[in-house]
């Protein structure tokens, strides 16, 4: 059974079974996506990808209770100063999942799903720190998959894709944001909010090295936004990309509350650089 915590009592969350009970909590930020996209894709994506999963959870275990709760909007989103750009620092992200966690873990829950669209390693490994501190401190309750998940080839966890889908990420890659990836997700989750003048957008391409480098990135996404190729998008491919998201969150999810073969999804590929950790925390 879904619920919306928003819409329980204390004393209803109070006689949920632990044992068979996972909160999911999502944290996006609200930011710049270009011109033909709007500011709250990756808010929207969280919150579709999420949705997506407790569906299948939901047929798969119905003892089960997926509890739901609304999504944070933040995010460290460097995109520079774009109108509908809220940017906020690794610290605080860090803070803010957090003590948000270690509440939740007060109430007894014992398996704690984060998921954020925003796939910026400087966000993920902020949320993926938080996380280690809250399992060092609670045991092992909480997960942070999307860092894996994004990077799915390289942590060895299996995307089975249609060849449409494979042909583009290998004709149009580093598409990382705002291009193709998220505006054929978009015009799969909200159609409405996709203006047609992606197909009128220039491919703008960045080496993932140059991602970081905040010069370089204002310089080349100036007058436009978004980085990669949105006029390559299609809602047929965003609908893949949805469902795949949902799938591998499914399957993460369904490892950790066995804690078995989890392992895979909680860290993001670059968390062994020491220069990419947060300091004094
Ligand atoms: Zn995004």
């Amino acid at each position: 059974m879904t619920k919306n915590l928003l819409t329980q009592s204390w004393e209803d969350i109070s006689k949920i079974n632990a044992d068979k009970f996972t909160v999911f909590l999502g944290i996006a930020p609200i930011e710049e996506h270009g011109k033909h996209l709007p500011i709250g894709v990756d808010f929207f994506e969280t919150e579709y990808w999420i949705k997506g999963a407790i569906a299948q959870l939901e047929r798969e275990h119905p003892q089960h209770t997926w509890g739901t709760l609304p999504t944070i909007p933040l995010g460290f989103a460097n995109m520079g100063n774009f109108p509908g750009n809220i940017h906020v620092s690794r610290e605080l992200i860090f803070n803010v999942v957090y003590e948000t966690v270690s509440a939740i873990a007060k109430w007894g829950v014992k398996n704690i799903i984060i998921i954020s669209g925003h796939a910026d390693p400087l966000h993920t490994m902020a949320i993926e720190q938080a996380v280690e501190k809250i399992n060092d401190e609670n045991g092992v309750i909480a997960l942070a998959p999307m860092g894996s998940i994004f990077h799915a080839a390289e942590k060895g966890i299996e995307v089975p894709h249609s060849v449409e889908l494979s042909r583009k990420l290998e004709e149009f890659p580093n598409d990382f944001h705002a291009g193709w990836i998220e505006t054929s997700c978009m015009l799969s989750i909200l159609p409405d909010c996709v203006k047609s003048n992606y197909l009128e957008r220039p491919n703008i391409s960045l080496w993932d090295r140059d991602m970081m480098d905040d010069k370089k990135l204002a310089q080349v996404i100036t007058g436009e936004g978004h980085i990669g190729f949105p006029k390559e998008a299609t809602a047929q491919l965003g609908t893949e990309l949805n469902a795949d998201n949902a799938q591998i969150i499914k399957d993460a999810t369904e490892k950790f509350i066995i804690r078995k073969g989890y392992e895979c999804y909680v860290s993001h590929p670059l968390s062994d650089k020491p220069w990419m950790k947060l300091h004094q925390i």
